[in-house]
């Protein structure tokens, strides 16, 4: 790609090891947008659970998925999900939440619907997408990939972190059991398993103050939209 072309950048990696937090920020310091594809599979579950749709229902799951309209607006300095005119930023931020959305992404069905969305949403490049699979099958032609990882102990501390600033309350362990609970399932099933593209750069979150991060994958970044500035 040409110097200065907007590229695709995916970030990947298991729960709570800083995605969300440091996708924002450099699609910030870019000027990029930022797609967070594990609220669209939060939003499925969520949707299935009070329409009454099986988790593991495929035709039924893909009937629901044709039909649901998502946006991503910021409002207030906050990002917001709004699916079919509903906001569930909210509502889909619950470990039920997380586990149904583990389950539903389980489905081909699902998986497929939305990897096609998440394609058109990225086409034109200028994107910052987190996810499992984003570098791996979204966009495995992303000019960059990054795969973030921390232990579970302090994933579960940041987790319980954020749940607190919500005003959710938590206990570390029972957010760490299920942490490794959700690595399981997303890293052993059998369509897109969360593991990290052949090509990813592998940062480990679990030492590093985010600032840092955001530096070493700003400059990541700046290197592969100019390579002459590198
Ligand atoms: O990132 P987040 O915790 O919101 O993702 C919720 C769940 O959605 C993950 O545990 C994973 O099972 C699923 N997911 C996925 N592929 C993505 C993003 C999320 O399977 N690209």
């Amino acid at each position: 790609m040409s110097a200065e072309s907007p590229i695709v950048i995916a970030i990947d990696g298991p729960a709570g090891a800083g995605k969300s937090t440091l996708a924002r920020l450099l699609a910030r310091d870019l000027d990029y947008t930022y797609i967070d594809t594990g609220a669209m599979y939060r939003a499925v579950g969520l949707f299935a659970t009070q329409r009454g749709i099986g988790l593991d229902d495929g035709p039924a799951l893909a009937g629901l998925v044709e039909g649901l309209s998502f946006a991503f607006p910021w409002i207030e300095g906050e990002l917001h999900t709004i699916v079919d005119d509903e906001d569930v930023s909210t509502a889909i931020r619950t470990p039920e939440g997380a586990m149904n959305a583990s389950t539903v992404s389980k489905v081909p069905e699902v998986r497929s619907a939305l990897v096609a969305r998440q394609r058109r949403m990225g086409a034109a490049g200028g994107v910052v997408m987190e996810g499992r699979d984003i570098g791996t099958v979204v966009f495995p032609e992303a000019e960059l990939k990054v795969f973030l990882t921390a232990s579970a102990r302090m994933r579960g501390k940041r987790r319980l972190g954020q749940m607190q600033g919500r005003g959710q309350e938590g206990d570390l362990e029972t957010i760490i059991g299920e942490i490794k609970a959700r690595d399981l399932q997303d890293s052993t099933r059998e369509h897109s398993p969360l593991r990290p593209a052949d090509d990813s750069v592998l940062v480990d979150t679990s030492q590093l103050p985010i600032e840092r991060v955001r530096n070493i994958l700003l400059r990541l970044a700046r290197g592969r939209i100019d390579p002459d500035s590198a």
